[in-house]
């Protein structure tokens, strides 16, 4: 085995626990809405319970909600609270549904240091806690954010 082979799967093998170490849950606080683990495990299929409650990301372009244009709501999917409309979303390319602002008082953020070197804006249904993604700065006017979501987390209702 080269060095640079052995080198690559050290690397490879401490980014496959990173997610471990930052053992970030979803729901720290009080919220309006809780349930217990089991609760949730029975109401979320394993992706959604891994996104929702665990801080995990969907893969890029697997959800149908990424390419959806159709006028209407998205709704949290773990308390049916209505956090983003169509008005707002908009194609960043990314593979995750985007959106460049959230309803009025819908989502909570906060800071996320799970990745080294890398501080993002975790953002989350303000009513149950359930992640939904992160908000970026590099997103179109007129407010600069890209709320950059797992689709997951969502339920649409069309208008
Ligand atoms: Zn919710």
């Amino acid at each position: 085995m080269t060095l640079h082979r052995r080198h690559f799967l050290a690397t490879a093998a401490a980014a496959a626990v990173l997610p471990a170490i930052g053992g970030a849950r979803a729901a720290q606080g009080a919220f309006e809405i809780t349930r217990t683990e089991a609760e949730w495990r029975a109401m979320l299929s394993d992706l959604q319970y891994e996104v929702m409650r665990e801080e995990g990301t969907e893969p890029a372009f697997s959800s149908p909600l990424n390419d959806l244009k159709t006028e209407g709501t998205y709704l949290c999917r773990g308390c049916d609270l209505e956090i983003y409309a169509s008005a707002h979303k908009f194609d960043s390319g990314t593979g995750w549904p985007s959106f460049w602002q959230s309803l009025p008082d819908a989502i909570g953020t906060r800071e996320d240091r799970k990745l080294l070197f890398i501080v993002r804006t975790e953002c989350h249904c303000r009513r149950c806690g359930s992640h939904l993604g992160h908000v970026f700065d590099d997103g179109p006017d007129p407010t600069g954010k890209r709320h950059c979501l797992n689709g997951v987390s969502l339920k649409f209702r069309a208008a």
